[in-house]
């Protein structure tokens, strides 16, 4: 079976080997304090900020989840007033589980072939402690491009923090527009899932500093504290961690594999175009690079993905809103070129018979 599917997604396959590997090593069985795991998280830390071009400075903790990391910004970063700007379902649901911590979470709607009007809102830039975006929506495969952040860090000292879930490993990000980018390793990474990656800036962590909540096992100091010893809070997802090691001293630096992501999702999209099924969105300029979104009707939608499950191929559903009416494309650097190719033939046969 090749899979398409969005998250958890495709593996790399040389994790097979990594993880016999991570077994005869012995590290599976080492405390979260000894010496051997303290080298080995040294270890990943390491060529983490060699191959995703960290800037010094900006600090890694691992956590469980993308989900963990909507909690751990709402109890250790925001006092009282954040400002959320989605146009899709991750997006509301961080501002939502926000909310229930922090009262004054603000939502920013905005339409998915759009950017937020930054000129019409400086007063709620102003106001809010911490600026959330979701980088590439994955429910809808909108992308909130780079420059459009470069102008929003030049608009304000605020914090600001990424949910880059679906393209954080895939997409060369400008780290220092902004202090907080977090993400899942089932996506991008190309990693069985159960490991949260969050990357802090130093002006995050003096925030974290200045309210200095320690309430909570998962508390950003406390996290902290602990990660700078090469440690972890709580016993960790050791083998998740280790595997990301692997997978990082393997992978091409960002700067390559953008440009592959890149690459494959303008090819796509043209494929698209020239196909029966239409893009779930129509400007270019923020299509994501890594979640294709296409839509059809229902009826096509369900028949196709069922023939594709025959075929050997899982798409990945629509999402929300969008369920019936859209199947999506992972284009996720595991994904390998002969993939993309039966998936092509296959799209090119079906549409012919459909
Ligand atoms: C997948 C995803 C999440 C949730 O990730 P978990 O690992 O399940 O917590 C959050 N945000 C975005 C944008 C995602 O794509």
């Amino acid at each position: 079976m090749i899979t398409f599917y969005p998250g958890p997604s495709k593996i790399y396959p040389q994790v097979e080997q990594y993880l016999a590997e991570a077994y005869q090593s012995g590290i599976l069985s080492m405390n979260h304090r000894s010496d051997v795991f303290m080298a080995m998280l040294e270890n990943v830390f390491r060529q983490m900020h060699l191959k995703l071009g960290l800037p010094a400075g900006y600090e890694i903790y691992f956590t469980s989840s993308a989900t963990e990391c909507w909690e751990i910004v709402a109890q250790s970063l925001i006092r009282c007033r954040s400002l959320h700007l989605y146009n899709g379902a991750f997006g509301k649901k961080w501002h939502e589980y926000t909310h229930r911590i922090c009262s004054e979470a603000r939502p920013y709607e905005f339409d998915m072939n759009e950017l937020p009007a930054l000129d019409s809102m400086s007063a709620e830039l102003e106001e809010a402690e911490v600026i959330c975006l979701t980088h590439s929506e994955t429910s809808n495969g909108t992308i909130v491009p780079m420059s459009f952040l470069r102008s929003l860090r030049e608009r304000t000292d605020q914090i600001i923090a990424i949910d880059a879930t679906s393209s954080m490993g895939g997409v060369a990000m400008d780290w220092e527009a902004a202090d907080v980018w977090y993400a899942s390793v089932q996506k991008c990474f190309g990693l069985p899932p159960g490991l949260g990656v969050m990357i802090v800036s130093p002006r995050a962590i003096q925030r974290a500093e200045e309210i200095g909540c320690r309430n909570h096992y998962n508390s950003l100091l406390y996290i902290r504290e602990n990660f700078q010893k090469h440690q972890s809070p709580h016993t960790p997802n050791t083998l998740g961690i280790y595997l990301l090691g692997r997978v990082m001293e393997q992978v091409a630096p960002i700067q390559e594999l953008n440009a592959q992501t890149e690459a494959r999702a303008e090819d796509w999209y043209r494929f698209i175009e020239k196909s029966r099924y239409s893009l779930l969105v129509r400007e270019p300029a923020v299509r994501s690079t890594t979640v294709v979104a296409v839509e059809g009707t229902k009826e096509e939608i369900k028949s196709l993905k069922k023939e594709a499950l025959e075929a050997g191929i899982m798409l990945g559903s629509g999402y929300g809103t969008w369920k019936e009416t859209t199947f999506r494309i992972a284009n996720f650097p595991a994904i390998e070129a002969v993939e993309i190719d039966r998936l092509k033939d296959f799209l090119r046969k079906y549409s012919k018979t459909y």
